[in-house]
């Protein structure tokens, strides 16, 4: 019998003590699309379906020390950034990211669906200019766009904007996340020179959960399989609308989306 690796994707991210989102959702996410999934956490949330109760950072040491483990021996076919918290967490990871040559998915946390902030504010400026010139695709919500930018974008013609303003920061590519406009939901993917648009159909389920972390860990795992950037991000997608219909109720609050359907 041959044994074969799958490739591996690493997430650095928070923990979702509810199972929802956070490192739990990516690793969800990477196992039912057929990778590896690795954890480097950076911060511990206490969290259920009503909202995030409270965080706590790990020492920088602490993830510098997971970083090293895993690149070190087992090493990684693409890497996704979450919830980072602290500007002295963005920073380490920032550094390490740097100097790797393997796509980096940053999906930009700044707070949750409930409104709970897991970033520090004074944490944006070094996402800024640390950790988005280390990424090859960078996710942010409409709410990121405008903490990251400064642009409010209030309909789908202030889009390419926005990604203009996000591409002066440094990523390859940018993916503006359009999901909080009224009406058909409409996704923005430009490197600057080419540019695609994503829709899909909006389901009416509030259970969403996670939508966030499994869109760039399924991008993350599609570019581990060998996808182009927009083939990843078709497939990744596809994967977290299905994922977002198959949402379930859990607790009092909002469910997670699902990714055993
Ligand atoms: N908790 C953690 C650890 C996260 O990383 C995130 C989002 O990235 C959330 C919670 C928020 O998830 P949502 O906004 O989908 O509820």
């Amino acid at each position: 019998m041959t044994l074969t690796t799958p490739p591996r994707v690493l997430t650095v991210a928070g923990s979702d003590s509810g199972g929802g989102a956070g490192i739990q959702a990516d690793l969800k996410t990477m196992l039912a699309l057929g990778v590896h999934g690795m954890s480097v956490i950076a911060a511990v949330t206490a969290q259920n379906s009503l909202g995030v109760q409270g965080y706590w950072e790990l020492p920088t040491e602490a993830v510098r020390a997971q970083l090293d483990s895993v690149l070190g021996d087992i090493g990684a076919q693409a890497v996704k950034t979450g919830m980072l918290a602290s500007p002295a967490l963005v920073e380490t990871v920032a550094g390490v990211l740097a100097g790797l040559d393997v796509p980096v998915v940053v999906d930009p946390v700044g707070v949750s669906k409930h409104g709970d902030p897991l970033l520090a504010p004074e944490a944006v400026e070094t996402v800024k200019t640390r950790l988005l010139p280390t990424a090859t695709v960078v996710t942010p919500n409409l709410w990121e766009v405008a903490q990251l930018t400064g642009v409010k974008v209030e309909d789908e013609s202030r889009m390419r904007e926005a990604a203009e303003a996000i591409l002066s920061l440094g990523p390859a590519w940018v993916l503006i996340k359009g999901g909080h406009l009224p009406g058909e939901p409409v996704d923005l993917l430009t490197n600057g020179t080419e540019e695609h648009r994503f829709t899909a159909p909006r389901h009416d389920n509030r259970h969403t959960h996670g939508t966030g972390c499994t869109l760039a860990s399924a991008i993350a795992s599609h570019l581990a399989l060998g996808e182009e950037i927009p083939e990843a991000v078709r497939k990744a997608k596809e994967y977290v609308t299905g994922a977002i219909a198959h949402g379930f109720p859990l607790g009092a609050g909002i469910g997670p989306v699902d990714h055993a359907w």
